[in-house]
């Protein structure tokens, strides 16, 4: 068994040699636009799991990726650029504060 220094060890030696914070992300954004390798999702999900910063950080993403849908469904018809889309995400996310 693990104690609880040895598993922050672990987790951190984790995040350095294997998928840093950083990656993470950008390989969620990846997954939510539907091109990410088998190989990058598995290496995500082992993240998720020992990281609760990322996980965090993915249902924010999920509920403003909901919302965004939504808007677009809502408004199809209308002209959102996808820069005022990305604005809108980057303004929601500082918002969060995540
Ligand atoms: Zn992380």
């Amino acid at each position: 068994m693990l104690n609880y220094n040895a598993f922050k060890m672990l987790k951190k030696l984790i995040h350095i040699l294997f998928l840093p914070c950083s990656e993470a992300t950008m390989l969620m954004e990846k997954r939510n636009a539907g091109n990410i390798s088998s190989k990058e999702n598995r290496k995500l999900s082992m993240h998720l799991k020992i990281c609760t910063w990322c996980r965090a950080y993915k249902e924010k993403l999920e509920i403003l990726d909901e919302i965004i849908k939504r808007k677009l469904f809502n408004e199809e018809k209308s002209k959102i650029q996808d820069s005022e889309i990305q604005d809108f995400k980057e303004k929601m996310i500082k918002k969060l504060d995540i």
